[in-house]
């Protein structure tokens, strides 16, 4: 038998590393026209079965007909993506040159992937339940907090359960005629607040105002912390739900959720369905079911969460935007920033980014008129800004690197004032460098051109850029010797310090000390008591927690932060210095910065000190635009690392030959270079650099580099990617 008319072919996303679409036949007996995009699909890939995602139904097959198979089942009516999200995986796909499987797969969470069902079922009260009066079942705890959530809305099981609601008590209320089930939810999430909020200031309101409903706009909101950015966004969200549409929240650090969490909340009745990588798969599913069937009205997430899809999508917020924690740093490369701003121009609707030291990126795009530049120049309640001050430190004598100035400034903050300070090192362990005083033999890592840092808690030492640990050595392994100095200044030196001449408490924050969300946690409960003390620590302290009692912010190394390889050191250096001062003093008066530097005469310092932060970016502006440097043109990096040394140099360097013609005319190619750490783990470690004009040349050169590189034949042992827009280069 022939058939007369070509079949139609399902195109599909495989979860495989290939950088293409597959095609299927439709099912035994399945009408290929009947599917919509966004359903999953099992195929057969090789000799496995996999899930797939339906991204079109084609006219015509990429390969022979002939050698198509057919797919096995069609898993879903209705599809699990929105057309929206399935365009933002295919643009992310094809703008960080990342195999589009792969893509879907930060889109899906793990049970979907691996083919399970969505629950279709929500829970909602009965004409009963709605009338029963206020703390009727308040002896039944459990059962009164489902009813309490059911208020707000429908609820999925499965959102019931991760709040602690057992199906057991569902059943309960269900023989109670209380609550009922019902199929797919109809009803919108409660917009209704618990508490109404203070009236918004002048500059408040306007950007407020500003934010126009159903058509994608951008907007930057700069201020600093404590200027009533979050008022903002609240008041954002507020007008969202009463549209009947969910807001999508972004904020850097999984760090934050427990306390952006208790903010929302205790703002809105509708529960609020966070996502981050500390959730297990099953609180992950939960919430992604909740955002993707639309009876969670408040979506808030890290990173991934940007690909959680909505089912009526009304606004999203990216919360300090300039965070480098935004861009992955591993297999998919995205930046979860520029994904959002995409993503709303997808689904038509306005982004706010917020910060009070925006990316270089987004105050130049602020400058074209692309984003709406919003400014709250006070703090709420009038709190002053902190005054900030360098402290020269040439000649000075110093303990754990701290200056006698310094140390009196700490003394009398908590000692006289009874407050809090904060002092900011960004070095963990105890000291950088482990030397033998006899030979001059130096602890480094056999595995990466770095010194092992000295950590004496653990007795060990350390790679701080892999995972290589040994003991601390009693001698030096070279001569014997038994006389071993350690250089430099770690966050465990000055705690000891500072724990041996102050009589308050001093906590340590750094990766070391702070494990897991509870960690911080408890820290917080400690910057909430206000009990006089010193709170020491690494950036992780620079990211928006709230320290209300600090009075003294001082910043011990400055110099290591000024002097970096990265093209992006002096904007970083800014960002910092501005957000740990941010903590001094939000609500206690005469809050001061105290910045420890070799260099008190850097320009750097010198606007830092005026607070013109604008006179340092547009500074910095200026000197990327002479280098042709983002954000004035596009950075692609093709990274490579290899076992063996020169392979990666010579892959690249054939990358280089091949690609070079053929490259869009604004673009130039620049490489191979070999990265800031040559060596690390082990491997090799080479880039060659493309920087170009605009978007779509750039874009174009990744497709090509990316082309050419995949033809080439690797040597075993080298693996290579592309890093779009890098975050750093070294
Ligand atoms: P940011 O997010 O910029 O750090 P917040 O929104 O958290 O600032 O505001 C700082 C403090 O000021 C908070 O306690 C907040 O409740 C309060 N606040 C914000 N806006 C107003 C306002 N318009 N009137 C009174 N208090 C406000
Ligand atoms: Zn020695
Ligand atoms: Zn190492």
């Amino acid at each position: 038998m022939t058939q007369s008319k070509q079949p139609a072919v399902l195109r599909v996303a495989a979860p495989v590393p290939l950088r293409r679409p597959f095609d299927y036949l439709a099912p035994e007996g399945q009408n290929p026209d009947s599917l919509s995009p966004g359903v999953r699909l099992r195929v057969p890939f090789g000799k496995r079965e996999i899930t797939a995602i339906l991204l079109e139904v084609a006219l015509e097959a990429s390969v022979d007909v002939k050698q198509l198979r057919p797919a096995l089942t069609v898993l879903d009516d209705e599809p699990v993506l929105s057309p929206s999200i399935i365009a933002l995986c295919k643009w992310s796909s094809e703008y960080y040159q990342h195999p589009l499987g792969e893509v879907f797969s930060a889109a899906i969470p793990k049970a979907l992937r691996e083919g399970r069902g969505l629950s279709e079922t929500h829970w909602r009260l009965t004409t009963r339940g709605k009338g029963l009066p206020d703390g009727a079942l308040s002896r039944a705890k459990s059962q009164a907090k489902a009813l309490t959530l059911l208020q707000t809305g429908e609820q999925l099981p499965v959102t019931l359960k991760a709040a602690g609601v057992s199906s057991a008590v569902l059943r309960e209320l269900a023989s109670k005629d209380l609550i009922e089930r019902c199929r797919v939810s109809t009803g919108l999430p409660s917009a209704a607040l618990k508490e109404e909020g203070p009236p918004l200031g002048e500059e408040q309101a306007t950007a407020v105002a500003a934010v126009k409903w159903d058509s994608f706009s951008c907007h930057l909101l700069q201020g600093v912390t404590g200027s009533g950015k979050t008022e903002v966004y609240l008041r954002l969200i507020a007008n969202c739900l009463a549209r009947g549409e969910q807001a999508l929240v972004l904020i850097p650090e999984i760090g934050l959720t427990p306390q952006t969490v208790e903010r929302f909340e205790a703002r809105f009745q509708a529960p609020v369905a966070v996502l981050h990588s500390g959730l297990s798969d099953r609180q992950r599913f939960a919430a992604w079911q909740a955002a993707q069937s639309g009876t969670a009205g408040i979506v808030l997430g890290t990173r991934s969460a940007i690909f959680t899809p909505l089912a009526r999508p009304g606004l999203i917020i990216v919360d300090e935007e300039h965070d480098g924690s935004y861009k992955q740093q591993d297999g998919f490369r995205y930046a979860a920033r520029d994904v959002a701003v995409k993503r709303a121009q997808l689904e038509g609707c306005p982004v706010m980014l917020g910060s009070a030291t925006p990316s270089l990126e987004s105050l130049e795009n602020a400058r074209r008129e692309r984003y709406q530049h919003h400014f709250l120049r006070g703090r709420q309640g009038g709190g002053e800004l902190p005054m900030l001050q360098t402290v020269d430190l040439r000649g000075l004598q110093l303990n754990a690197g701290i200056s006698d100035y310094l140390m009196a400034a700490i003394r009398e903050t908590v000692e006289v004032h009874k407050r809090q300070a904060l002092l900011f090192l960004n070095r963990r362990g105890f000291a950088p460098t482990l030397q033998c005083h006899s030979c001059g033999w130096v602890a480094g890592c056999d595995h990466c051109d770095a010194r092992l840092t000295v950590h004496l808690r653990k007795r060990c030492l350390r790679c701080h850029h892999c995972a290589a640990q040994r003991a601390l050595p009693p001698q030096c392994p070279d001569c014997g010797g038994t006389s071993l100095l350690t250089h430099g200044l770690g966050t465990e030196q000055t705690e000891d310090f500072l724990r041996k001449v102050l009589h308050c408490p001093v906590h340590r924050v750094d990766s070391d000390a702070m494990r897991g969300v509870d960690a911080m946690q408890s820290l917080l409960e400690v910057a909430q008591s206000e009990e006089p003390c010193v709170i020491l620590g690494t950036q992780m302290l620079t990211k928006g927690h709230h320290f209300p009692a600090v009075q003294l912010v001082g910043v011990i190394d400055a110099d290591a932060l000024l002097y970096s390889a990265d093209f992006r050191g002096e904007e970083r250096m800014a960002q910092l210095v501005v957000q740990v001062a941010g903590r001094a003093g939000r609500e206690s008066a005469g809050g001061r910065v105290l910045i420890q530097t070799h260099y008190p005469d850097d320009p750097l310092f010198g606007a830092l000190r005026d607070g013109h932060f604008e006179a340092i970016t547009s500074s910095l502006l200026q000197k990327r635009q002479s280098a042709r440097l983002p954000p004035y043109g596009q950075l692609m990096l093709l990274r490579s690392d290899s076992r063996n040394e020169g392979d990666g140099e010579a892959f690249l360097r054939t990358v280089y030959r091949e690609a070079r013609q053929h490259l869009p005319n604004d673009c130039q190619l620049i490489g191979p270079l070999p990265s800031a750490m040559p060596r690390r783990a082990g491997r090799f470690r080479w880039q060659l650099w493309c920087l170009a004009a605009s978007r779509r040349s750039a874009m174009a050169a990744a497709r090509l580099l990316v082309e050419r590189a995949e033809k080439l034949k690797k040597p075993r042992e080298l693996s290579w990617f592309i890093d779009v827009d890098p975050s750093d280069v070294l």
